[in-house]
């Protein structure tokens, strides 16, 4: 997809060179999923503080422009054509201190800065507070929602508001901000000491060390997702250069040149397959993003 050169592009591009943070045009997405996989959008603007993604935001907003919020990648998978709008990434939102009894930290904290002393039961998870927020990140040994005092984001209306745990609506991998796409701009935390850290550690150490997006479908009532893939003899089924991993058969690996296409032909093998042996439909939990 070639980068935008509409008006509304080259009012978008002028728009965030007035702002702090760092603009990359046409840049290849692929660099920053942990899929590794992805064309290029027509801008990434990665700001250097919360008030300039809300800027940022409502600039897209204002001009029509398409925009989707980025943190560390690693439950996304994008187009092969890339993305035809505007992707913020939070990477450089990661300043984290204490309040009170509270932890607050931006959207772009890496989970794993939060994990080793506070949020044991999120270790190993790759991805960023915004992103583990709106996916609510967790484990069987808990859940990223669950240590939540309030959460700010920017309403649909421009407003930037503090929504309370409750208001946040976290479920099992889901949340009311990844429903209602709401950007997060910071949140408060409640440190706690989760089970010890070397469990959850050798947990880890059975996922494949190859590029992927973590699991690829939610674990539905009858079995674990995995469980049904490896007993419907799928681990290892490959379509290009994407692979139902030998270590773990919920994630898809990237063995170098999958595109985003082996990956859509690798799930609708294994939904039909599982679908046809066990009677059970999986959904997915990796977001396919849309073009
Ligand atoms: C090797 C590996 C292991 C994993 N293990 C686990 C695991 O054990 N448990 C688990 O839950 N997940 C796991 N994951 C999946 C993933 O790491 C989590 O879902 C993580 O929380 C995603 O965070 P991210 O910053 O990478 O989000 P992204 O992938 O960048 O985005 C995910 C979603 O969140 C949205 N988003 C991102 N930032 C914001 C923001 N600031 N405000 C609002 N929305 C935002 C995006 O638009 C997108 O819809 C694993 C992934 C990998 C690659």
């Amino acid at each position: 997809m070639a980068v935008g050169t509409g008006n509304g592009t080259r009012a978008l591009i002028r728009g965030l060179r007035g702002l702090p943070g760092e603009l990359y045009p046409g840049l290849p997405l692929a660099r920053l999923t942990t899929f590794r996989i992805g064309g290029p959008a027509w801008a990434v603007f990665a700001p250097a503080t919360p008030e300039a993604l809300v800027e940022a935001v409502t600039l897209a907003r204002t001009l029509g422009v398409p925009w989707k919020l980025l943190g560390r990648g690693s439950n996304v998978l994008f187009p092969d054509a890339g993305f035809p709008g505007l992707v913020l990434s939070t990477t450089r939102l990661n300043r984290l201190r204490r309040q009170g009894g509270l932890l607050v930290a931006e959207a772009g904290v890496p989970l794993s800065k939060l994990a080793p002393r506070w949020f044991s039961a999120l270790a190993g998870i790759p991805g960023t507070l915004g992103g583990g927020l709106a996916m609510n990140a967790g484990t069987r040994a808990g859940e990223l929602g669950a240590q939540v005092a309030w959460v700010e984001v920017l309403l649909p209306d421009g407003e930037v508001a503090r929504l309370s745990r409750s208001e946040c609506g976290f479920a099992y991998r889901d949340s009311r901000l990844r429903r209602l796409g709401l950007p997060v701009l910071r949140a408060g935390l409640v440190p706690r000491a989760g089970p010890p850290l070397e469990e959850v550690l050798v947990r880890r150490a059975g996922q494949p060390s190859l590029p992927s997006a973590g699991c690829v479908f939610r674990n539905p009532r009858e079995a674990p997702a995995g469980w049904l893939i490896e007993r419907a003899g799928l681990k290892g089924a490959r379509e290009g250069g994407a692979m139902v991993s030998h270590r773990h058969a919920n994630f898809i690996v990237n063995l170098g040149r999958a595109t985003a296409r082996d990956v859509l032909s690798l799930v609708d093998r294994i939904r039909a397959r599982v679908a046809c042996i066990f009677d059970v439909w999986l959904e997915l939990e990796l977001e396919i993003v849309s073009p």
